[in-house]
């Protein structure tokens, strides 16, 4: 059974379709990366996920529920959590009070401190517990954000470009991250450019072109498409 089905559904912004007649859904237990040229609907599919957007069309199942019009802090506590594109740590704020304020939705006393040094050593954080967030390196800001998301226990995790800025070694780590999460039964789906971090932890790779799903398969069948060079990694290799 899938834990997100995707049905039919389409996103308008005036007379643009960001998202048209998508179906997609992704089976518990499995590392799927969507990628796709910019502005090719993939930001815009997250937030049709976790709630930000509503559809103009379509409905989206969350573990067999339908959550289409459900708030995103409904669907938070049903066990999905985001990592948006756009920064969105709190930049005045310590590095343990950001992830604080995510804990604190669902944990309190020794319990919060636990699950705060356990966070902070997973993601590499410990040393820098008590700087500023926006002190932080731009790698270091996603972690704590992937951090963030994670403090919300999800099943589904998104996580949007988590890799930007981060160097090929950081970015190796988030992908080992990412990977026994995975093991550890979570749900992720990303959005990426990076091809070599999509090698390393991809599932299923699915392609989206002008709102709608271009190519869906392995890594191997999507980058053996044509069509697919044409439309992404012709273009990614000239930039
Ligand atoms: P991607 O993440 O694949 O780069 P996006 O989902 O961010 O693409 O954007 C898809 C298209 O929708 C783009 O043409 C973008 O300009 C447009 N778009 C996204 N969000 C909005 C919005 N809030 N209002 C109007 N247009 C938007
Ligand atoms: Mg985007």
């Amino acid at each position: 059974m899938p834990l997100i089905d995707i049905k039919d559904v389409s996103r308008r912004f005036g007379g643009l379709a960001a998202v048209s007649h998508v179906n997609l859904s992704i089976d518990q237990g499995e590392i799927h990366c969507l990628i796709g040229p910019n502005g090719a609907g993939k930001s815009t599919l997250f937030k049709l996920i976790i709630g930000v957007y509503e559809p103009s069309a379509g409905t989206i199942l969350f573990d067999n529920a339908d959550i289409t019009r459900e708030r995103p802090y409904a669907r938070v506590q049903r066990g999905m959590s985001i990592k948006m594109q756009a920064p969105s740590v709190f930049k005045e704020l310590p590095v343990w009070q950001n992830l604080d304020i995510a804990l604190q939705q669902q944990r309190s006393g020794d319990d919060l401190v636990m699950e705060r040094q356990r966070l902070l050593e997973l993601l590499d954080l410990a040393v820098h517990d008590d700087k500023l967030a926006g002190a932080l390196a731009h790698g270091q800001q996603q972690w704590l954000e992937i951090g963030m998301a994670l403090a919300l226990r999800p099943r589904l995790l998104l996580l949007d470009e988590p890799t930007a800025g981060m160097s090929p070694e950081e970015t190796h780590r988030t992908g080992e991250l990412i990977k026994s999460l995975n093991r550890d039964g979570m749900t992720v789906i990303v959005v990426e450019h990076d091809m070599a971090f999509i090698r390393q932890i991809a599932q299923r790779v699915t392609v989206l072109h002008l709102g709608q799903i271009f190519a869906d398969g392995t890594l191997e069948q999507v980058v053996s498409d044509p069509r697919v060079e044409e439309i992404y990694l012709g273009k990614a290799h000239h930039v």
